[in-house]
């Protein structure tokens, strides 16, 4: 039998291998040992009436708890904006993770897939959706085995009323689909690409329905919030932040890895208490604070608290929390250009500024000597004038090189 993950001990460093240790896949926690260990408790509670839904709502929005996805919004608040909206309502779950760097839902989904198809049935009974689909990352292979088998055992022996339709879509590898709108064009068998907005897909969302969306993580913490209290969530927090964060730690630090840390962490408290220091030879240099998108600091910018909000001053985000570290071996301007190919390469190319403004931008920064005025003009119309994030956020790279390291240009 498998110990049940406790995001606690976690949080205590016993699950999270201790510092010095190889960080090995264990064996997940499975249907069977789930339920033993208390679990779709809750969903059954919230079935019965036993919890009501207000209440649930009424936790969720009080733990803070907002979308771990990347955008950030309150999850409770979005629960009741669907939950509002003329039925049949739909649920997206999106486990496509797909930002460089960010591996923190497959390291969860490994372990303990039931603790987040707890916070699905529960969020599906709360917000009245009448079909689930679950998008998941195609590299994930093992992920799909094992949420199939264990969406088996479900059906096999619910906890509560299971929503009548649960599907396990597969992605195809395109960056672009973990955006939401444009999941759920690749869900109803369309190209990914995003959709404009207004309509929000709230309201007009999956087969024209309104739809609830969600990030594996968000949903990952349902059970706890509402079982713990929302008290608990809160409690933790650093630097007057609220909540907990995974982030995802890469680069030249000596223990990478998934880190349940506390909001508001700096990534130097980040690198030294939880990923113990530097690799050896490597001093602090830089560091990307939310994937490809989220802009590069500099060491001399270590200290700012790493959560929603309060990058955006610097031009920075947070976004899915997935850090990467650079050392004095490293260049800023590098991490750059291999972001904006990457950009380029991941543009779905339904618009000009992006699908042609990040490839003229990647053969400028791969100049010795960056042409600064054509750079900032290019930068300015994908901020300005592309559909979605993607090729608005496309320029925070140059920016961030352009201010913080333009000895390297
Ligand atoms: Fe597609 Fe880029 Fe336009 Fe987004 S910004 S819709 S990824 S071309």
């Amino acid at each position: 039998a498998v110990a049940a993950f406790d995001p606690v001990a976690c949080v205590n460093g016993s699950v999270s291998p201790p510092v010095g240790q190889v960080q090995e896949i264990p064996s997940y926690t499975d249907y069977a040992t789930y339920r033993a260990n208390g679990g779709y408790a809750l969903a059954a509670a919230v079935a019965s009436g036993q919890v009501r839904h207000e209440a649930v709502l009424k936790a969720m929005e009080d733990s803070g708890l907002r979308g771990l996805g990347g955008a950030g919004f309150p999850a409770g608040r979005k629960w009741r904006i669907v939950r509002d909206q003329p039925a049949p309502r739909m649920f997206a779950v999106n486990i496509d993770e797909g930002e460089p760097g960010t591996f923190k839902d497959r390291t969860y989904l490994e372990r303990d897939p039931h603790r987040f198809l707890e916070g699905l049935l529960v969020a599906a009974q709360v917000v009245g959706t009448e079909a689930v689909y679950i998008y998941l990352r195609d590299e994930y292979h093992a992920c799909r085995a094992l949420l199939q088998q264990e969406l088996a055992k479900l059906r096999a022996d619910p906890p509560c009323p299971l929503p009548p339709i649960i599907e396990l879509r597969r992605g195809a590898g395109a960056y672009i689909c973990g955006e939401e709108s444009a999941m759920i064009e690749s869900i109803e068998g369309k190209r990914g690409e995003p959709r404009m907005r207004p309509p929000y897909i709230a309201q007009v969302g999956l087969f024209g329905r309104p739809t609830l969306e969600h990030n594996f993580e968000t949903l990952y913490w349902v059970r706890d919030i509402v079982q713990r209290g929302p008290q608990w969530f809160s409690s933790f927090g650093r630097n007057g932040r609220k909540g907990l964060r995974s982030f995802s730690v890469s680069g030249r630090v000596r223990y990478p890895g998934v880190k349940l840390a506390p909001a508001g962490i700096t990534v130097r408290e980040l690198i030294d208490e939880f990923c113990g220091g530097m690799q050896e030879g490597h001093e602090f240099y830089a560091y990307l604070p939310g994937g490809a998108s989220g802009g590069i600091l500099p060491a001399s910018m270590g200290d700012i608290p790493l959560d929603f909000d309060t990058l955006q001053p610097h031009g920075c985000f947070i976004g899915s929390a997935a850090v990467m570290v650079l050392s004095k071996h490293d260049r800023a301007r590098d991490a750059a250009l291999n972001v904006m190919r990457f950009f380029e390469h991941e543009s779905c190319g339904q618009c000009t500024p992006c699908r042609v403004g990040t490839a003229k931008a990647a053969a400028l920064m791969d100049a010795p000597r960056w042409d600064n005025a054509t750079l900032d003009d290019l930068s300015n119309v994908m901020g300005d004038a592309s559909i979605c994030g993607l090729g608005q956020a496309a320029p925070n790279p140059i920016r961030c090189v352009q201010q913080h390291f333009a000895h390297e240009i």
